[in-house]
């Protein structure tokens, strides 16, 4: 689409200016930052329209930083609302920033943990005797995406929660993909979720995931825990509901 370059490029310009003054990306070289951080990003364009093939796929970013994958998807994806969650309030304020700059009214930026969000079921309205949620984070998006936010054992506890029935979870990893993938096999049962696939990308490989069936409750456990005990990985105890 027209400007969606010039908007990457801005995007780009804002992320390594900030980062000299927060830490927001490894990568200082321009050139290599349309490399490891635009196209890696845009690896996941295939997944979005799977994830929703008819209507405009709600997407939710867990632990996006300074955007990423979030922000490149949201320019090249304007009809899709993007949801970019950080718990860092600095982070948060630069996406605002980007957000404003950038001109993308399909972004709002939650500054929460994903433990904590992953447990919002919204308000409970009452409407011409029939009762919803409206608002939920929780079961309510038709993909997750999420870079660089730990291993996958602990990064399918952050992440599964937030998905709908039948959405998916594409995550970028690097080489370490498949060990990930084997140990994340508790995890997996734990949460209803499947692998459905795997796609290499020049600097790494997205690791699909499919949900089955709703979280079970325990899921997310605080603040914390899935980190400092994920999910079946030896040495944890976990309960099967
Ligand atoms: N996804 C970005 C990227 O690929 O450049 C940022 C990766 S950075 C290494 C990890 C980010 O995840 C940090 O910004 C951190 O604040 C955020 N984060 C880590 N654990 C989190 C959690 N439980 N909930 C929300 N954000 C989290």
């Amino acid at each position: 689409m027209p400007g969606e370059v010039e908007r990457l490029g801005r995007f780009l310009a804002l992320l390594l200016e900030t980062n000299k003054t927060m830490n927001l990306t490894a990568i200082r070289d321009p050139r290599d930052a349309w490399q490891r951080h635009v196209l890696d990003s845009l690896s996941l364009m295939p997944v979005i329209e799977e994830a929703s093939p008819d209507t405009p796929a709600r997407v939710i970013d867990v632990g996006t930083g300074g955007g990423l994958p979030g922000v490149p998807l949201a320019v090249c994806n304007p009809d899709s609302p993007f949801t970019l969650l950080d718990s860092t309030a600095k982070k948060c304020a630069f996406l605002e920033h980007v957000a404003r700059e950038l001109d993308l009214p399909n972004v709002r930026v939650v500054c929460a943990r994903a433990e904590q969000a992953g447990h919002d079921r919204g308000k409970k309205i009452d409407r011409g005797g029939e009762s919803f949620r409206e608002g939920a984070m929780r079961d309510s998006f038709d993909l997750v995406t999420a870079r660089a936010v730990g291993r996958l054992a602990t990064l399918l506890e952050l992440t599964v929660p937030f998905a709908r029935v039948g959405g998916l979870c594409a995550l970028i990893k690097g080489r370490k993909a498949d060990e990930e993938l084997a140990e994340a096999k508790q995890a997996m049962h734990l949460l209803h979720a499947v692998h459905v696939g795997s796609l290499d990308t020049p600097t790494g490989r997205v690791v699909v995931f499919e949900k089955l069936r709703p979280t079970p409750k325990t899921y997310p456990r605080p603040a914390g825990e899935p980190k400092r005990k994920p999910l079946g990985v030896p040495g944890n105890k976990t309960t099967d509901r």
